[in-house]
């Protein structure tokens, strides 16, 4: 499909052409479209308002006919907007709020027959170039369905520190404020958010749950759908089946966002420090975008950054719905492991410890700086215990080795990072080898501690960091562990004793 733009009264339409005509002006060459005064006879599309409401999309994003959509834009109901701004020779993506000439590349344009440049920040969400153009609604609003009584099927009892929290999260949904509910690992932030979104909904606003991390949208979703059984909830992920769906609350990962408009009056962000989120401007802009111009945010973390820590108004949860304390990581020198491991050898002390751990059937994270030491160490490991194995983001048979480990299987597994969130097992008990290395983070060191202690039965367990000299992360991330027991306690959140 070819388009081209052309100015009538000083007004600037786009229409499509035919691929020999040439006149009309390309889209790089517009400054901005302005919108239309609404034709108040005219019979809109109410499909196409369903599909377009709230959101920003490129035009190959909808199944509609660029006659239909330019006559839309005629009458009022639809504006165009620029997807590459171009201000003295500096671009910008109006989707993603990218800005680097870095991220901009030139093609051979098929479509303006031009240079073209185009996004490569958002290329994942379909290609902006310069020559695209981005549709939003400006008619009226869809009716949306009829708000009956708000069903919720939730029978447990929150812990004296989720029911602060609870309070807090509701005030910031109806008063339209930003929040950042700090809970530690195993507070269950879930709960804390039910009471926010029924008065939400019941009063018809628009509401988004997202995560950086698929894992939490799956896991949040059917979660969601059965505790309010007569809401529609719409769950949106690269190649999801809701897309184009509507309803008042929405579950999507934070990349989804991007094709909203103006559209939630609250968005809440679970695992906000979660990858890749934390360090992507892309998805800051999105939500920016996503969300109406009076609207809140709230933010879910166990280990938020300075920035947002800094920046929002907190509610903390610090301790754990089991109300015993966290595992307070200890510190274990083993001297120069590298130089040990390239001679097969590993420290008597990391051996010693594994094998309590193995004898008494415990199951057993190992947490190491690279997948070369993991590959290493697991070799080693397995004249101590065949059975024990290793995973890494690339392994095709992660799940599986997973789903061995929770069954007992598999005793022990070697792990990068990437088993630092999510997986919970009873009894477990962690080491970190090599605890020093700078991929271990403040963030990620309390993430896996807070893999220990999280059930009801077994609320104690190990944190080892096994280390060749103390970083300022391992002794930032204990400090941060202490101080949550220590405010737990204060609050009464904690059991005697
Ligand atoms: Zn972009
Ligand atoms: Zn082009």
């Amino acid at each position: 499909m070819k388009f081209a733009s052309f100015s009538v009264n000083e007004k600037i339409f786009i229409r499509p052409v035919s691929n020999n005509e040439t006149n009309g002006l390309p889209i790089s060459s517009i400054k901005e479209w302005s919108t239309n005064p609404i034709n108040v006879n005219y019979r809109f599309n109410g499909e196409l308002q369903g599909k377009l409401e709230g959101r920003r999309l490129l035009l190959e994003q909808l199944d509609v006919p660029l006659e239909e959509i330019h006559e839309h834009v005629e009458n009022g109901y639809i504006k165009y907007h620029k997807g590459i701004t171009e201000d003295n020779n500096a671009l910008k993506c109006n989707r993603c709020g990218n800005n680097d000439e870095a991220f901009f590349a030139s093609y051979p344009c098929a479509r303006c027959s031009l240079k073209c440049k185009y996004c490569r920040k958002c290329i994942l969400m379909g290609r902006i170039a310069m020559c695209t153009a981005l549709v939003s609604w400006c008619g009226p609003k869809c009716k949306g369905p009829e708000i009956g009584n708000i069903e919720m099927n939730w029978t447990g009892k929150l812990s004296l520190g989720q029911e602060r929290a609870s309070e807090r999260v509701v005030n910031a949904i109806l008063k339209q404020e930003d929040l950042l509910v700090w809970a530690v690992c195993g507070a269950g932030k879930t709960e804390v958010l039910l009471s926010g979104i029924k008065q939400a909904l019941q009063m018809n606003m628009k509401i988004c749950v997202a995560s950086p991390r698929v894992d939490v949208i799956h896991e949040l979703t059917p979660r969601f759908k059965n505790v309010f059984p007569n809401v529609e909830v719409i769950s949106l992920y690269g190649g999801s089946n809701d897309r184009g769906k509507i309803s008042n609350f929405v579950l999507a990962t934070t990349h989804q966002l991007i094709h909203y408009y103006k559209y939630f009056d609250a968005i809440i962000i679970d695992e906000v420090d979660a990858f890749p989120y934390s360090y992507d401007e892309m998805l800051t802009v999105a939500v920016q975008n996503a969300k109406k111009e009076v609207a809140s945010t709230v933010l879910l973390s166990a280990t938020p950054g300075k920035a947002i820590r800094v920046n929002t108004p907190t509610i903390k949860i610090p301790a754990r719905y089991h109300r015993s304390p966290l595992p307070v990581p200890s510190f274990c020198w083993i001297g120069d492991w590298k130089k040990k491991l390239a001679k097969n050898n590993i420290t008597k002390k990391l051996y010693n410890w594994l094998k309590k751990r193995l004898d008494a059937s415990n199951p057993i994270f190992v947490f190491v700086p690279s997948v070369e030491v993991m590959k290493k160490l697991v070799t080693i490991l397995k004249k101590l215990d065949g059975r024990i194995e290793s995973v890494y983001a690339e392994d095709k048979s992660r799940k599986e080795k997973v789903q061995q480990f929770r069954e007992g299987k598999i005793p022990c597994l070697v792990t990068t990072t990437i088993l630092e969130r999510g997986v919970t097992v009873p009894n477990l008990h962690v080491a970190v080898y090599g605890s020093e290395e700078s991929v271990f983070s403040r963030s990620a060191l309390v993430q896996i501690a807070g893999r220990v202690g999280r059930s009801q039965d077994y609320p104690i367990g190990d944190v080892v960091f096994f280390h060749y000299g103390k970083s300022r992360a391992m002794v930032e991330a204990r400090a941060e562990i202490l101080a949550m027991n220590k405010e737990g306690k204060e609050l009464g959140l904690l059991n005697e004793g």
